[in-house]
């Protein structure tokens, strides 16, 4: 695997990449890798010539500095299992790489997608998403790009980002992929402690009940029954639970016919923000 910490060199030895027909699959991650991550990296590998991870943990998608300065960061081990995995090439660049310092975020602006959930609690976020993602793409011009639904927000934003901006990328989103228990892997849950993070499987069973009751209830009596199951639960501390279409995230009041709808959610375990979702429909 080759190792780039900067722009040109790496847009250099694509360029050539390139040249010779290669097609090229894009992962962009902010490390601490997992098996999500790496299961990422398999789709990309099986679709394409080379395969390019990004490892960057990106300041300005954070609004707050506790979550930054927290977010775990393992590159000796990141670089091991990249190889392991048959990854190509790995761009790990500093901060000032990316960023100049008077730089400002690009305000992103895509309706519900940038607004609503994970935009209304996490403010700027997608700002500083859309800001490193068009960076990233400018650099790499890959062929596929892969997302992990377990960010779906993300990744449909991303997919409206492509469309509005008419890229040659094609975008993949990925299944989410979970520990034995169902909760979906995330570098932030080596964080949690060992009590939390068994109250922390609560949050994919919760999702996996909505799931099961959705095809014989109503919308109101879905939320409902969360926000039971939720109050049965103290330990987690809910920022939002929605059902929504999953095209729009527009929260839905009935279900309808036509498009299919997806349970959100964003909560809180001891000091962790944990988010999931399943598609129920
Ligand atoms: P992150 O490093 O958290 O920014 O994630 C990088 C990519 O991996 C994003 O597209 C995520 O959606 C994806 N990802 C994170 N966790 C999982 C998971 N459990 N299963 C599949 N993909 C994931």
């Amino acid at each position: 695997m080759k190792l780039f910490k900067q722009i040109s060199s790496l847009r250099q030895h694509l360029a050539a990449e390139r040249q010779k027909g290669k097609q090229i699959g894009f992962v962009p991650t902010m490390g601490a890798l997992h098996k999500g991550h790496l299961s990422l990296i398999s789709s990309s590998r099986a679709q394409n010539d080379l395969t390019v991870c990004s490892i960057f943990v990106n300041p300005t998608q954070f609004n707050s500095s506790e979550d930054l300065s927290k977010y775990p960061r393992t590159i000796e081990n990141d670089i091991k299992l990249l190889i392991e995995s048959g990854c190509n090439i790995l761009f790990h660049p500093e901060v000032n790489e990316m960023y100049s310092s008077v730089e400002e975020t690009r305000v992103a602006d895509y309706g519900l997608l940038t607004s609503s959930l994970e935009g209304q609690f996490r403010l700027g976020h997608f700002d500083g998403v859309i800001t490193i993602v068009k960076k990233l793409f400018d650099v790499i011009e890959p062929d596929n790009a892969y997302f992990g639904q377990k960010d779906y927000q993300q990744a449909a934003l991303i997919g409206a980002f492509i469309q509005r901006n008419s890229l040659k990328i094609k975008l993949h989103i990925c299944p989410t992929l979970r520990d034995s228990d169902g909760l979906a892997l995330s570098s932030r849950n080596v964080r949690l402690s060992p009590d939390d993070r068994k109250d922390a499987v609560s949050i994919p069973q919760l999702l996996f009940m909505i799931k099961e009751n959705y095809p014989n209830n109503s919308i109101t009596v879905l939320k409902a029954k969360a926000l039971d199951y939720l109050s049965k639960v103290p330990s987690l501390t809910l920022e939002y639970f929605e059902i929504a279409d999953s095209q729009t995230l527009e929260p839905l009041k009935e279900k309808h016919e036509s498009g299919s709808a997806i349970a959100l959610i964003a909560a809180w375990c001891g000091n962790v923000r944990l988010i999931d979702n399943l598609l129920l429909s």
